[in-house]
């Protein structure tokens, strides 16, 4: 039973389950989101990821990337609760960047990454231990982006690494290759390789460490070799994007602009005409010409809502196949009712929490970042 649109239903102890919300219709659903909203007023603070489908993102108080919306979080000095519309990572930096006071929460816990979940922080420990056997693991910066575990960010920290985004990694490998010789960069190899490869550095002297081989299917010989290890690690999203899809578009629109994400492999990226973040690619598109042609290799939402925003212009999405981030579309009406009734009603669900140490660790990484600018 549904009490949330009944504010004078008597306190319960005792969450109500999802399967309350399952199948509610969506008028009932919007109705439940927009007056408990209504009424936490600006207690509460929804959060959502530009991926985020548009019957979700409808009802954030602020969109952005993963940064960006972490570091609202952590300026917001009102709220006591934010609900976090993105993935399991993002929630953990908010979680950690926010005051203590704050409690995060996602509406579901199911909503990972694949990408982050590709460098679990004991695979990484198994990687430094094998290095250190051949190179000085202090002559290494592990550098992770910010798509990443709080217990991996918190490793960064404890062994003198940073934090990076897609916005700002060359700025990140710059700074770390300017301390230490080499750079372990996790979790993602193609927006490690796409941006060293932009820094002018060669592509033998990156090596692609794969956690499932010994040495990271290294030798002890070769790996003297390398500048930059690359954990393999990629985003099934922006892995789906062929250079074939490019020639493609540039058949069917000659004079149209490719613009992809760093996510994208190497090939796709050097195909492009423009290549940034996500944040990048929305001005890039908003400050376009009218008329202007586009093929936009990022996550269908963002393309489809950029389409929407921006009639004026051809904007297309660049691969035939469907890329959407499917955990963070976990995040449905349903579940962002039933995490919103049960905050109001005293009874929070999937409050996403990082233990005091490794927060206080993946903190120091996030700080090395942010004090760069
Ligand atoms: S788009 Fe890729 S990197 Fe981003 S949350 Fe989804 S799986 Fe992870």
């Amino acid at each position: 039973m549904i009490d949330t649109l009944n504010p004078r239903t008597p306190p319960s102890t005792t969450a109500t389950p999802f399967s309350d919300y399952r199948d509610l219709d969506a008028r009932t659903l919007e109705e439940i989101i927009t007056s408990v909203k209504d009424r936490l007023g600006r207690s509460l603070l929804v959060l959502g990821h530009h991926y985020q489908q548009d019957e979700v993102i409808r009802h954030a108080d602020l969109t952005g990337d993963s940064l960006k919306l972490s570091q609202l979080a952590g300026r917001n000095r009102v709220c006591q609760a934010i609900v976090f519309c993105g993935v399991h990572f993002m929630a953990e930096t908010a979680d950690i960047l926010s005051a203590p006071e704050v409690s995060v929460h996602l509406p579901d816990r199911a909503a990972g990454c694949s990408m982050a979940d590709m460098a679990d922080v004991e695979s990484v420990e198994t990687a430094w231990a094998e290095l250190a056997q051949h190179l000085d693991v202090d002559q290494i910066t592990p550098v992770t982006y910010i798509n990443s575990s709080a217990a991996l960010k918190s490793f960064c920290g404890r062994h003198g690494g940073i934090v990076c985004t897609s916005s700002n990694a060359r700025k990140i490998l710059d700074w770390a290759l300017g301390r230490r010789p080499r750079v372990l960069f996790f979790p993602d190899q193609h927006l490690g390789r796409n941006t060293a490869k932009a820094m002018g550095i060669a592509l033998d002297r990156m090596a692609v460490w794969d956690p499932r081989e010994p040495l990271g299917g290294n030798t002890g010989a070769s790996i003297q070799d390398h500048q930059i290890l690359l954990w393999k690690g990629h985003c099934s999203v922006h892995q789906m994007f062929k250079p074939g899809h490019i020639d493609q578009f540039r058949r069917l629109e000659p004079s149209g602009k490719v613009l992809v994400h760093p996510e994208c492999m190497m090939e796709v990226v050097d195909a492009a005409d423009l290549v940034g973040s996500t944040e990048f690619i929305i001005n890039t598109i908003d400050q376009a010409e009218p008329c202007s042609s586009w093929g936009v290799g990022t996550e269908l939402h963002l393309v489809n809502r950029l389409a929407k925003r921006h009639p004026d212009k051809s904007i297309r999405f660049l691969s035939p196949m469907v890329c959407m981030c499917s955990t963070m579309y976990r995040i449905d009406p349903p579940h962002l009712a039933w995490c919103l009734a049960n905050l109001e009603r005293g009874t929070p669900i999937n409050r996403i929490q990082v233990d005091a140490e490794t927060a206080r660790w993946a903190r120091v990484a996030l700080d090395r970042m942010l004090e760069l600018g």
